[in-house]
């Protein structure tokens, strides 16, 4: 072969970036949601331009998923992080459908139960984290104790400023194992929000995820938005990248965030396991 060739066989046996860069808040850098435009949607305009697009990337990590689960070296932490109404759940349920539950558990975070707030605050999160050949779902996360602990002053400054350092080592050792850590900020506009409460309150079949509380955490939006930064920038590390995705548009979100897994999926190149030897010869009696 000539070398234009070996050249361009070369390049496509790399696995290929993240295809997100864009929206990667790269390690060290301080972070500015305001900068950030949630209503941003590249060169799409209608979640209908984007229906085909987002099936191929959802068929991408059902089948990478399959490989990582036969594979069982590895495996993946996905966070999910955001607002109340920012769409945690849809992200999960549009995302994910179609994976083998087999392969994946999503685990959510509530107030802390009263022998989970009697153990260090990793605790409750290091259990659920995910075994090689899994995904691990995380809606809410141990952000949560540097987000609403922090504005809520649920413990002292000093205690809660020591936590970045803690959870960085934390996901480290994850990384250190195997397990690709991924964490996504889905950010939404004060305005959206505002929306997304009323719509909660006028459709009765959405009253049910209606809760008092969070007109209450509502008032404390820009305390949230700091203390977000300050997560976002304090623990976006090379080995476990924040990414803050537009998310006003669900269509758009549900697809920066799949095709985002399904790029870093690639990435790991998980493989079946090679078959046992002389397969070829096997008769399988009547
Ligand atoms: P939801 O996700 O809407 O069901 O609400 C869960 C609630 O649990 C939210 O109000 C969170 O702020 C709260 N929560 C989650 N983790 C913690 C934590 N570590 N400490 C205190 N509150 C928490
Ligand atoms: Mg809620």
């Amino acid at each position: 072969m000539n070398q234009d060739g070996d050249a361009q066989r070369g390049a496509k046996d790399q696995p290929p970036e993240p295809d997100y860069p864009r929206y990667r808040v790269e390690p060290g850098n301080r972070v500015s949601l305001a900068a950030i435009d949630p209503d941003e949607t590249e060169h799409y305009r209608k979640k209908k331009n984007v229906a085909r697009e987002l099936e191929k990337q959802r068929r991408r990590i059902q089948n990478l998923q399959a490989r990582l689960y036969a594979e069982n070296e590895r495996g993946m932490l996905i966070v999910l992080q955001a607002m109340d109404t920012g769409g945690k759940d849809g992200t999960i349920k549009h995302v994910f459908s179609g994976v083998n539950p087999q392969g994946c558990r999503v685990s959510s975070f509530k107030v802390p139960s009263a022998e989970e707030a009697n153990h260090d605050f990793l605790w409750r999160y290091h259990k659920s984290a995910p075994a090689t050949g899994r995904i691990g779902i995380f809606n809410r996360s141990h952000y949560e104790d540097v987000l609403v602990v922090r504005v809520k002053n649920l413990v002292p400054e000093d205690i809660w400023r020591e936590r970045y350092e803690l959870i960085n080592d934390f996901e480290h050792g994850l990384t250190a194992n195997g397990i690709t850590v991924l964490k996504f900020f889905l950010h939404i506009s004060k305005d959206e929000q505002k929306k997304r409460l009323q719509s909660r309150l006028d459709d009765p079949d959405k009253r049910w995820k209606f809760s008092s509380n969070d007109i209450k955490e509502r008032a404390f939006w820009d305390a949230y938005q700091q203390a977000y930064e300050d997560a976002l920038g304090n623990c976006s590390t090379q080995h476990a990248p924040w990414y803050i995705v537009p998310a006003n548009k669900k269509w758009y979100r549900n697809l920066v965030v799949a095709r985002t897994i399904a790029d870093t999926l690639e990435a790991v190149d998980p493989r079946y396991p090679p078959a046992e030897e002389g397969l070829e010869k096997v008769e399988i009696p009547d």
